[in-house]
């Protein structure tokens, strides 16, 4: 009985073995696999030199990926995205952070493979602020309360156009808590949750637009550099959505940043930890769209033509998101693997969705015994990460991008 057991182990072992292979290198608390794994799964093609800090392209059939060494920064088909952690090179080997692989690129180089589909029913428009609080600092005479509450009246009537239902969380000039705007999805099934901000920051040359999701349990956000700090292993609710969040929230600043006239100034698809997509109980994203403390933005946004533009952007991203979940002829599914030259079975493919259910460091009982030794420092950025944590930041920390980064 004893050795039929262990030969039942034997079994499972080689049917694993059989998968793709995912090389797991953990340094200090963070797990990553290496870029040869990663190219191998989805296709790419590695250059023959990778240095640090000079961005290299990897091609496959379905667009090119640039990406540096030492850098958090990635751009899929010209769109800028930040990673959770930076690319590294340890002991020879190029590595990308393992929550990246499930949280980041999976939802993007396989958008359709092994997650349900969520028909989109509905949209649920918060405009940020209200009331006594007025948001980022007033643009002469327009304050961003004011300018997200006439955003979302536009999305609402852009929405109305297209037959989408629609609630507004405030279609006044009132104050509503964080947990009173992402409930209204509570009771609305299939209803997705778009809040409306538009930035500040203390440099006036500062502009562009930047597109929140919630960051995923075991990431940092992007404003902490890629520091862990200690309280990404709390689960939300709005974790429940990661794979949706991100598709929704890339849609949508791809729909801005890749316009064909007045595209902003692309400042990437970044993560938080909002208040407001921490409690939503659907797929969400926070917009910033352009900086009120920047002159040119500014003036663009005392213009109704502007602000009708920002919302037919919104506008624009929530129907290329509800494509993606319109329900596809089976045998479609797996496409994108197809051309990807790896397996197109099932089976090959769920390792990938494996690697999520493992958390990828335990940040409470954190081992001061890497597995892999490096002498690299940490590459990370220990700015100021309290707010971005805590709650809705009135100010959206701008990012420093790192410093290598170009
Ligand atoms: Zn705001």
């Amino acid at each position: 009985m004893i050795r039929l057991l262990f030969l039942v182990g034997v079994g499972w072992s080689v049917a694993l073995l059989a998968s793709p292979t995912w090389e797991i290198v953990r340094v200090g608390r963070v797990d990553y696999v290496s870029l040869k794994s990663f190219a191998k799964f989805y296709g790419f093609t590695i250059p023959n030199e990778i240095e640090p800090n000079r961005p290299f392209v990897m091609s496959s059939a379905q667009g090119n990926l640039r990406m540096t060494l030492e850098s958090r920064e990635m751009r899929w088909k010209g769109v800028r995205y930040w990673l959770s952690h930076s690319l590294r090179r340890v002991d020879g080997k190029v590595l990308v952070p393992r929550v990246d692989l499930v949280k980041t690129f999976d939802p993007l180089l396989r958008p359709n493979a092994e997650i349900a589909k969520r028909p989109l029913q509905g949209v649920v428009i918060d405009p940020g602020h209200g009331g006594g609080d007025q948001g980022t600092r007033a643009a002469r005479g327009l304050s961003e309360k004011t300018a997200n509450l006439d955003v979302g009246k536009r999305l609402a009537k852009l929405l109305d156009g297209a037959g989408i239902p629609w609630v507004l969380t405030r279609n006044k000039d009132r104050y509503l808590d964080h947990a009173d705007r992402s409930k209204l999805a509570d009771d609305r099934p299939g209803f997705i949750f778009v809040s409306i901000h538009f930035n500040e920051d203390s440099s006036r040359s500062t502009d562009g637009w930047e597109t929140y999701s919630l960051s995923p349990q075991y990431a940092p956000s992007t404003s902490s550099g890629g520091t862990l700090v200690g309280d990404e292993d709390e689960i939300w609710a709005g974790n429940s959505y990661d794979h949706h969040n991100f598709l929704l929230t890339q849609a949508i600043h791809r729909a801005a940043v890749t316009a064909k006239t007045n595209a902003p100034n692309d400042r990437g698809v970044k993560r938080a930890r909002f208040k407001v997509l921490r409690l939503a109980n659907s797929p969400s994203v926070l917009v910033e769209g352009g900086f009120m403390s920047n002159p040119r933005e500014a003036s663009l946004m005392r213009t109704e033509a502007y602000r009708q533009q920002v919302a037919e952007w919104i506008f624009q991203g929530i129907v290329a998101y509800r494509k993606s979940q319109e329900t596809l002829p089976s045998g479609t599914r797996l496409s994108v693997a197809k051309t990807n030259k790896v397996s197109s079975s099932t089976p090959e493919l769920r390792p990938v969705m494996n690697l999520d259910s493992v958390p990828p460091y335990r940040p409470k009982a954190a081992s001061t015994n890497p597995s892999v030794a490096t002498n690299q420092s940490s590459g990370t950025n220990p700015a100021a990460t309290a707010q971005s944590i805590d709650g809705e930041v009135r100010r959206a920390v701008p990012v420093i991008p790192d410093k290598k980064a170009n």
